[in-house]
């Protein structure tokens, strides 16, 4: 952390077993697999997930979502928004100790490398408070080293998912996704190499209104004072149970704080501290003294999940999935609009009959291997003929063709006849109104 003399107060967390250590570095594999294995992943010919923005489309497990789609990208909007809230009133800080990506990348790849190139706490310490020798300079350069290959790594395996994997990794990608390459490097480089705790203390957005979130049922992370104190060295407060003052839960904690001074907003819920009380007291035959616990449970009241915010959080989430599977199920794969050719209301042919032409604009989001046919036609003109009955598409294209509506100028009525043109495609079809004008005069 920044210490008052706002000098950086190196934070020197020991290494730790346990049985939340494994549950997390269980969770940090499955995430990782997301990240690294889904861009590789093909369904239907297309990426699994893939975020293209210049091209303004979305694959998602088989869908391609276009702009069109924006309907989707609000509600995943509002499902995440939700989720956080309802799993934060519910777990507390779970996304901080568990999936937040600095978290999952310094547990996974800084901490073990760190520990295997410079050792343990205590020798960190102790190496880094002596002066630049040259075994305190190899080490730091290849840590240093190690770092900026993990950066490069980590920040490849996020720009995959927005530029793809295969042009990513193959050299074929737009300058733009290298250059994002290069900031995200930069980025987690810095944050490696220093930052670290400190973007969790003083920029991290969620950590500071996460304390809106949740309340006192929430669970947090806790001590158990009425267990643990008095605490004190020795052998009567071991075979109490209460706290010996190993300070084992404080070397752990990678935020540099003592859990024993209770609730703080620097705590990210990372359980380090749980498993280190644990490996100290269990073999005193005791339980741990730090625990997930809330702060009604701390008071002696029994802790609610279920209660408003909870009820209407998860509510709200069922119904946003719930929207978002009905639209998914009922939406047609392609997109059509029907415009007027600017300039024109009708031309007379010379066979007698009126001419009306518009420009039809049709997208496939089916994503299939195949090309795609659509098949014209109109609904209100029964006189009328169309020029053109049939567009082919190669998966995923776009064309925009003219399309010609005659009739003959004798059939009379009004000036201008509303209809429908009906473009239907594999999925369904889409009804697109539009007008005729007959060229008849005005009444
Ligand atoms: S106090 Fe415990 S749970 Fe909180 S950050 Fe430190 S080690 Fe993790
Ligand atoms: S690890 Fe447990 S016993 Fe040791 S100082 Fe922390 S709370 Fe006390």
């Amino acid at each position: 952390m920044l210490g008052f003399s706002g000098s950086r107060e190196w934070v020197y967390p020991q290494s730790i077993d346990g049985s939340f250590m494994r549950l997390r570095r269980w969770t940090f594999a499955g995430l990782h697999a997301l990240l690294l294995i889904a861009p590789w992943i093909t369904v239907g010919g297309h990426p699994l997930l893939l975020i293209d923005i210049p091209a303004r489309r979305v694959f998602l497990a088989g869908l391609v979502f276009t702009a069109a789609d924006t309907i989707f990208l609000a509600l995943l909007l509002f499902f995440l928004a939700f989720a956080l809230f309802f799993f934060t009133s519910i777990f507390g800080r779970i996304w901080c100790g568990y999936a937040c990506p600095q978290t999952v990348f310094l547990e996974t790849w800084i901490r073990p490398v760190e520990l295997w190139i410079e050792g343990d706490r205590v020798t960190r310490k102790r190496r880094d408070a002596g002066g630049w020798t040259f075994d305190r300079v190899w080490r730091k350069a290849a840590k240093w080293t190690v770092f900026l290959a993990v950066s490069a790594f980590l920040a490849m395996a996020m720009v995959s998912l927005f530029a793809g994997a295969r042009e990513l990794w193959t050299g074929q990608a737009g300058p733009s996704a290298y250059a994002f390459v290069a900031i995200f490097t930069g980025v987690w480089y810095l944050d490696f190499v220093w930052f670290r705790e400190q973007f969790c203390n003083y920029l991290c957005p969620y950590a500071r209104f996460q304390s809106a979130l949740t309340d006192a049922e929430s669970l947090l992370v806790s001590y158990d004072v009425p267990r643990g104190e008095p605490r004190e060295k020795g052998r009567a407060a071991a075979l109490d149970g209460r706290c010996i003052a190993c300070s084992k839960c404080v070397v752990v904690c990678p935020q540099g704080i003592d859990i024993r001074d209770g609730f703080q907003l620097e705590c990210i819920q990372c359980a380090r501290c749980i498993d280190a009380c644990t490996s100290v007291m269990e073999p005193l035959g005791h339980e741990t003294l730090v625990r997930y616990s809330s702060l009604a449970a701390d008071e002696g009241r029994e802790r609610r999940v279920l209660r408003p915010r909870t009820v209407i959080y998860g509510g709200l989430l069922t119904t946003l999935a719930a929207a978002a599977v009905v639209l998914v199920l009922g939406r047609i794969p392609f997109e059509a609009t029907v415009n007027r050719v600017p300039g024109t209301l009708f031309t007379m042919d010379a066979d007698g009959f009126v001419r009306n032409t518009y420009m039809l604009k049709i997208t496939d989001k089916d994503g299939g291997p195949d090309q795609h046919t659509f098949e014209v036609t109109l609904d209100g003109l029964p006189e009328a003929e169309l020029v053109r009955q049939s567009v082919v598409l190669p998966s995923l294209g776009t064309r925009t063709i003219p399309l010609v509506v005659r009739m003959p100028a004798d059939v009379g009525g009004d000036r201008t006849r509303s209809f429908d043109v009906i473009v239907s495609g594999d999925g369904g079809e889409i009804r697109v109104p539009a007008t005729f004008n007959t060229g008849a005069s005005s009444p």
